[in-house]
């Protein structure tokens, strides 16, 4: 089944009907909408502010919404067609069952009745942790608590986690070590403040293009910008350093940075002493990183190692931000430990303009990691692990602590799983692994062993066609909530419209789910906001407090940053003001990892690097994205880029068709000559399915901490398979 994407305006009529009118100048118009709800872009973890434009319970466009602080009314190229997802003709409008001929439309008690029969025979015959439950980060506050509470309770499975695991684990991992709690150190407003800016592993104008603004105001304000990438992406093109560092090389370079620091004393010996430990671990380890020891390993060159230390190093005030191009990597957590070091060793940390922050993918990305959908975490940021924790989560939901599951396996073990037979039964949510987990031939033959897959989601994903019930669920616009931005500003999502046919609310499909399980008592919510309320009250006292917070509060002050543990609390914009950390002594740690390469080094056989990412008009693995002809028609498929020196050594030439293979298989993808790439590296973006799927060939090797997969280096060889598509080289 293909995905439908809407291009012309056949296409729009066909799939919207007459009541659409077509106007060259502006566009698709409905006419004057019947009200304007303010609530949030439903992709990046930026979570602009916007204004849908709603007629007839229809999503009809968008106004900006100037007040809202984060972005002011601006949206990037996604935010200003996400209007177009609502409505779209693959719109799942009720529920599915398999059979023989294929997906056939089915009564939501049938659906949910086969649902439940599933998970109690499977569980009956092979055990509860045989049923495993895969949520999603792009889903609101109260979701992903409903998430880890219907798998405990409702489940009884130890085995659920999230697709978050895909994306910001690592840095989680490496907060919650560093600083004893995770969260972005610093409200992006301090960015404008500082002096010297280090931009570490992220695509910060395509990813989160509105975060881009605030570095021009640091810029416009005299502060120098410093891009570690191996792509000169379009932040690095302005940069006043930019250091090309070979995928795998970050905690290499971060060391070797810091040796230059020590030599020339820019360090905060006081700071180090008062509020950290485990320096002298991190010195003795620095001192054989010199600039052309670093060099050899990184690929960046001495001087520009020299010039970054000289960069930050004295600097009065800094910022450090990063995203997946460190945290992609079987040393993940110890690339961002690396980084952390470089903020600690100059004690700019909890101060104005000065500080840390990893920038969050998806429209939830810290949200959906704070309340209990990841396979270790309980309600409130509690470790699963913590018999204290425990204890005060079971009380909390009213069951025995001896019910409470321990902790299960991670997103991509629980494919793993599938694939060894362990686990029998899934039941996803706005997740698709198909696409989104590398090797991908391994986790289309795990789905082929299922006993049971359910899906709950609003498009039908690559994933979902494997199912054997799909539950119609909810688009963002079509439920209300929270979600919690890259920042830790906890911020309001107002419902715009119901959801379309027989389609539901994802929270009313898991609750009536609970029900046929037995453990309808445990779910009996009529509304989100009932959600909200008890999930806040389960944080109170633990790592991630939300208890001060209410629909209310939050939305007049226009979010509000955790922790927030009274109704009066202002919530906590900037973390370890008073250089007190979350850990129990109050101090933060350093960590002292040596360089490691990547899983997968390249060889005679496989001699370049392949290295994944995404592009401005696509989201994740592509299920809304794909379908809105705009921003396909902006980046219509994946392509290749290489370097002209490789492309010539290759007999490559711009738009020929190349064939790129690791040892897990081969694409077939147009070249994109460029030169702001290393020549020892390819770039593919991951957004699409089937066989120009970049995760067809990235490597599943895990970090042995978080968990997260290598998408940024395995080893591979291209080569050239036939002349532009177009027929011929191009001129
Ligand atoms: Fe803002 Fe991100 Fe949406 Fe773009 S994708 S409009 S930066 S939230």
């Amino acid at each position: 089944m293909a995905t439908l994407t809407l291009k012309t305006e056949e296409d729009y009529i066909a799939a919207y009907g007459p009541t659409l009118n077509y106007s060259p100048a502006g566009g698709w118009d409905r006419g004057e909408p019947d009200r304007l709800v303010k609530t949030h872009c439903c992709f990046c973890g930026v979570q602009c502010g916007i204004q849908l434009k709603v007629k007839e319970n229809r999503v009809i466009g968008f106004e900006p919404w100037e007040e809202f602080p984060v972005n002011q009314g601006k949206l990037c190229p996604k935010g200003v067609k996400r209007y177009m997802q609502n409505e779209h003709p693959d719109r799942l409008k009720a529920p599915l069952l398999r059979s023989e001929q294929g997906f056939e439309e089915t009564t939501w008690d049938h659906a949910l009745d086969r649902t439940a029969t599933a998970i109690k025979s499977i569980q009956e015959r092979y055990g509860k942790d045989s049923f495993a439950f895969l949520g999603g980060a792009s889903m609101t506050n109260e979701k992903a608590y409903l998430n880890g509470k219907f798998a405990r309770i409702a489940l009884e499975t130890k085995n659920i986690d999230y697709n978050g695991r895909l994306c910001m684990v690592s840095a989680g991992a490496a907060n919650k070590k560093a600083f004893g709690i995770d969260r972005a150190a610093n409200p992006w407003s301090d960015i404008p403040k500082t002096d010297v800016i280090i931009l570490a592993g992220t695509n910060l104008a395509e990813c989160f293009p509105i975060l881009t603004d605030y570095i021009w105001k640091a810029r416009d304000n005299g502060a120098k910008i410093i891009v570690v990438d191996p792509r000169i992406t379009p932040i690095a093109r302005t940069a006043d350093l930019f250091l090309p560092v070979r995928p795998g090389g970050d905690s290499a370079l971060c060391h070797g940075i810091l040796h230059v620091m020590i030599l020339n004393g820019w360090i905060d010996e006081a700071f180090i002493s008062e509020h950290t430990e485990d320096w002298p671990a991190l010195k003795k380890l620095v001192r054989k990183f010199t600039p052309a020891y670093t060099e050899k390993l990184t690929g960046v060159p001495a001087r520009s190692i020299e010039k970054c230390a000289e960069l930050w190093g004295p600097a009065k005030k800094s910022m450090l931000l990063h995203a997946r191009g460190i945290e992609h990597h079987t040393k993940g957590v110890e690339n961002v430990l690396s980084y952390i070091n470089l903020v600690l060793a100059t004690g700019r940390i909890g101060k104005e303009g000065s500080g840390y922050g990893t920038i969050t993918g998806q429209g939830n990305g810290q949200g959906g990691r704070e309340h209990g959908q990841r396979c270790n975490q309980l309600p409130g940021g509690r470790d699963i692990n913590n018999s204290v924790h425990r204890e005060e989560i079971s009380k909390f939901w009213g069951i025995e602590e001896t019910a409470l599951p321990g902790e299960g396996l991670t997103a991509c073990e629980i494919i793993d799983a599938i694939e060894a037979g362990e686990i029998k039964g899934l039941l996803s949510i706005s997740f698709n692994p198909l696409v989104s987990i590398p090797d991908s031939q391994r986790t289309r033959k795990a789905l082929e062993k299922l006993e049971f897959y359910g899906a709950i989601d609003f498009f039908l994903n690559e994933t979902a066609r494997y199912a054997d019930v799909v539950l119609a669920g909810s688009l963002q616009e079509e439920d209300h909530g929270t979600v919690t931005n890259g920042e830790g500003r906890c911020i309001r999502l107002n419902q715009s419209v119901t959801p379309p046919g027989n389609a539901l609310p994802d929270w009313k499909i898991i609750c009536d789910l609970a029900d046929r399980l037995g453990k309808g008592r445990y779910f009996d919510y009529q509304d989100p906001r009932e959600m909200f309320s008890e999930l806040s009250a389960a944080s109170k006292g633990g790592p991630i407090d939300y208890s001060g917070m209410t629909y209310e509060r939050i939305e007049s002050e226009q979010g509000i940053f955790w922790p927030c543990p009274q109704p009066e609390h202002p919530g906590t914009p900037r973390l370890f003001e008073k250089g007190q950390f979350f850990h129990d002594d109050g101090k933060a740690r350093f960590h002292a990892f040596d360089y490691r390469p990547p899983a997968e080094d390249v060889d005679a056989e496989y001699p370049l690097l392949f290295t994944t990412g995404r592009v401005v008009s696509q989201y994740l693995s592509g299920t809304q994205t794909r379908r809105i002809g705009s921003l396909v028609d902006q980046y219509p498929e994946p392509l290749c880029e290489m370097h002209p020196h490789l492309a010539e050594k290759l007999g490559v030439e711009d738009g020929d068709q190349v064939r790129v293979t690791t040892r897990r298989g081969s694409i077939d993808v147009p070249a994109q000559v460029v030169k702001t790439i290393r020549p020892d590296t390819v770039f593919v973006p991951y957004h699409w399915p089937g066989k120009k799927s970049a995760n067809l060939i990235t490597n599943r090797a895990l970090d042995p901490i978080s968990k997260i997969p290598e998408f940024k280096v395995c080893s591979c060889r291209v080569e050239l398979v036939g002349p532009h598509a177009g027929g011929g080289r191009k001129a």
